[in-house]
């Protein structure tokens, strides 16, 4: 069966000139795909303020929505607000969270987009406005599917919004491994936050993922929540570490084996990426799918 993607075309907007956002990375991984046999298209869902009121406060999802915001609260989140960003964002944790409702049933599924850990309960940060895997987590978790998830958070920074909406949650696991001099500068504290430094290469990284990650399957999760940034790659402008390509797809394959092996559905997000060009990181993103297919492709 196909791996299901879902995927918008309203998840490119304009911006300003000079903007530093890699905003066609999305139109370009989406066509890196295509055309993949062991991939199939869907078009992302926009959420519902319901939904995303499962993760956040309404009075700040209906600011967003209605174009209230602060001009210091439009300035956290790093684009200018605009109706474009408003389809663009409910596009975003809509797909994820139609990935996440596939994956519950299938196994494993991905959104093109997502990984907006940034994102607080009451406000936005970082290019995110809203938590799309937090709000996975707890529409499962209303669902009465699950009680138990974890987050497996690999982008360079750390999942500091993931980590305060969870902070007093004890089902939830958050899991973070993260340039320690990245953004954000002031750290939140997830369940289990592996720091690194500057410069970290492929082997370093990978025997650290390797000894951390079985602290996230003995918590015995019921889903897992893979925030798969490729801001690690040495080619990032903003990452800091120094992993090659054929590291990221070690990476990868480390964390959706683990999941595959327990049968723990997983939703696969991509999280940021910003190398200039952006060629590397939509190869990168790429990569992480085509991990995901042919691992589930030994996984009958
Ligand atoms: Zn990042």
């Amino acid at each position: 069966m196909p791996l299901r993607l879902f995927y918008s075309d309203l998840y490119t907007i304009p911006l300003p000139p000079g903007h530093k956002f890699p905003m066609p990375k999305y139109r370009a991984l989406r066509e890196a795909l295509s055309g993949d046999p062991r991939f199939e298209f869907q078009p992302s869902p926009l959420a519902s303020a319901d939904e995303i009121e499962l993760a956040h406060d309404p009075s700040y999802v209906r600011r967003f929505l209605e174009g209230q915001l602060t001009v210091a609260e439009i300035r956290r989140i790093g684009f200018p607000w605009s109706e474009a960003l408003v389809q663009r964002t409910l596009a975003s944790a809509g797909g994820t969270l139609a990935a996440t409702r596939r994956a519950w049933e299938f196994g494993c599924s991905g959104a093109l987009a997502g990984g907006t850990h940034h994102a607080f309960y009451a406000e936005g940060s970082g290019f995110c406005v809203f938590n799309d895997i937090a709000i996975g987590i707890l529409a499962l978790r209303e669902a009465g599917k699950i009680q138990r998830a974890a987050v497996v958070d690999l982008d360079v920074h750390q999942g500091d919004g993931t980590a305060a909406i969870f902070n007093d949650d004890p089902d939830v696991f958050t899991f973070s491994m993260h340039g320690e001099r990245n953004f954000p500068l002031r750290k939140q504290r997830s369940r289990r936050d592996v720091p690194l430094a500057d410069g970290v290469g492929d082997d370093e990284y990978l025997r650290i993922l390797e000894r951390e990650l079985p602290a996230v399957f003995a918590f015995e999760p019921e889903a897992i929540f893979y925030q798969a940034g490729v801001d690690v790659l040495r080619t990032d402008r903003l990452g800091r570490l120094a992993l090659t390509h054929a590291g990221v797809r070690a990476r990868d394959a480390m964390v959706l084996q683990a999941c595959f092996d327990r049968r723990i559905p997983v939703v696969i997000t991509i999280g940021g990426g910003y190398s200039d060009p952006i060629e590397p990181t939509v190869e990168g993103h790429a990569s992480t799918f085509r991990t995901a297919a042919a691992i589930l492709s030994n996984h009958p």
